[in-house]
């Protein structure tokens, strides 16, 4: 593939050198990897990648692209589940090589992180000051802080600390012109005009390239307890969440998933072990306690003691060491490739407010029976934010191509009951490609109108990101 005509070698000989012999590949082979998503879902094609290892040269190359109208597309960590990252056709500006912590203050409990930092890089740097970056989620060996502050990355402690928006306290990001956004600060409180930064986050690309950030950091928990909890129903389930916040006031991470999902993972997956498994109960909830505080243990104990004496829970079990702990959480991890072997699935990302949980499992359920009966659901996810993976896998023998067929359907009908319940079509994971059509027919026109100011604003020639989003 070639760059479009209209673009002169000599532009490209700029592009080029803007970022060093280093900096660039057009090598078909080098470039498979960064062409295909993690799950086979999208597949693209690029001229050109170009990895700026410096704001300066992000700057330069995005400086040539919109004097001469070339389309990028970003790519951090490539592990976006909604096609973002997957150029079709347009350059590729890949962030791997802007991997520098450039400074950890303990006193300002900030860290700032270049936009290719994996986030385990992060966590581990934080350590280094005895501190912490609360965010957590299965991808943090590969997903990039540019691509987490772009995505408005989720995980598990939202609840107790906020989704990625919550967690920057300053930006850096190179806008569509070339031009330098740089507000790398570390303070809490700044009510200067409008908070810029927050254009950037959750934009996916659009509205510029981030390459730095100043990131959140807390103190490092003294004590963390896992348990594993048996449940009758998501509506007990919702009720213990608030029962044990308000017994322990340590709750960090609550994690609901079904029956369906536990037997997929024990059937498919050879690494994974149930820790409960000679309870049958319809749901399991994963719960972390958290705390600074003496005596987590025992209080996370009689909390959950009592649970069960309220007769809110039929079994648990509370982790005895840290790999006890890691096998409660790769039961919960390991949900989405526990599918795979089973053939198709259509899968969702959807929040309600956490009351509403139990009627969205209801109705969905019904709703999703009729459409393809004997299908199979794999409900779990983040249930302290409202925020349910709800996965529909196809039904035991049936033609994959027939079970797609009816995707579309199956996924509208999902939503509707989201939307229904006052919910959103995706909580975490972004609009990307896959879900703009649907975000663009369903936002109100108010909304898209002020969206569309923002985007030609500051990206009058529609280059970053172009088929993302709006
Ligand atoms: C196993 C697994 C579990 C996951 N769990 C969660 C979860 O619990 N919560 C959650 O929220 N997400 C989750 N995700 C989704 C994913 O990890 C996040 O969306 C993550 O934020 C993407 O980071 P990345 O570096 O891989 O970005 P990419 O996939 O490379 O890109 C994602 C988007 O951000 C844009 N982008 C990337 N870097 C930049 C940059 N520097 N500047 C501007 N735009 C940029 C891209 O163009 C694209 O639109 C999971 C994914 C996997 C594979």
């Amino acid at each position: 593939m070639t760059l479009p005509a209209s673009i002169s070698a000599s532009v490209i000989d700029r592009l080029k050198s803007a970022v060093g012999a280093g900096g660039w590949t057009d090598d078909p082979d080098l470039l498979a990897p960064f062409l295909v998503e993690w799950r086979d879902t999208w597949r693209g094609t690029t001229p050109l990648m170009l990895s700026p290892a410096t704001t300066a040269e992000a700057s330069a190359v995005l400086a040539i692209c919109h004097a001469n109208r070339i389309a990028v597309t970003t790519q951090g960590g490539n592990t976006g589940l909604v096609g973002g990252q997957i150029p079709q056709g347009e350059v590729l500006i890949s962030t791997r090589r802007m991997k520098a912590i450039r400074s950890i203050d303990p006193l300002d409990d900030s860290i700032i992180a270049e936009a290719g930092c994996i986030l385990t890089d992060v966590h581990a740097a934080a350590a280094t000051v005895n501190k912490r970056f609360p965010l957590v989620l299965a991808s943090q060996g590969s997903a990039t802080i540019g691509g987490l502050i772009s995505t408005n990355a989720g995980g598990v402690h939202v609840r107790r600390h906020g989704m990625m928006r919550a967690l920057v306290l300053g930006l850096e990001a190179v806008l569509p012109d070339g031009s330098v956004f740089s507000e790398l600060t570390s303070l809490r409180k700044d009510n200067t005009g409008y908070d810029l930064k927050q254009l950037l986050i959750g934009a996916e690309g659009t509205l510029g390239l981030v390459t730095a950030a100043s990131l959140k950091l807390v103190p490092v928990p003294r004590a963390m307890v896992v348990s594993m909890l048996a449940v009758e129903s998501a509506k007990i389930a919702v009720e213990l969440l608030h029962r044990l916040e308000e017994r322990t006031g340590a709750v960090a991470a609550f994690e609901l998933i079904n029956h369906t999902g536990v037997a997929m993972a024990l059937k498919n997956l050879s690494n994974v072990k149930d820790p409960l498994a000679h309870t049958k109960a319809p749901w399991r909830v994963l719960v972390e306690f958290e705390s600074s505080a003496d005596g987590l243990g025992d209080l996370a104990e009689e909390a959950l003691g009592e649970a069960i004496e309220a007769g809110l829970v039929i079994d648990c079990l509370i982790s005895q060491n840290e790999a006890q702990a890691q096998d409660f959480w790769l039961l919960r991890e390991e949900m989405s490739a526990a599918q795979r072997p089973e053939g198709a699935s259509a899968k969702h990302d959807i929040s309600v407010p956490v009351s509403q949980i139990p009627a969205f499992l209801e109705r969905a359920d019904a709703v999703v029976e009729s459409i393809v009966p004997g299908c199979q659901i794999v409900s779990f996810g983040h249930a302290s934010d409202g925020n349910i993976h709800y996965d529909v896998v196809q039904p035991p023998g049936m033609e994959p191509a027939a079970f797609k067929a009816r995707a579309p359907t199956l996924i509208e009908a999902v939503h509707d009951v989201a939307v229904s319940l006052h919910g959103s079509i995706s909580a975490e994971h972004g609009i990307g490609i896959s879900r703009r059509e649907e975000f663009i027919r369903r936002e109100p026109s108010a909304h898209l109108k002020l969206m569309h100011a923002i985007k030609s604003g500051i990206d009058p020639h529609g280059i970053m990101n172009p088929r993302v989003l709006i």
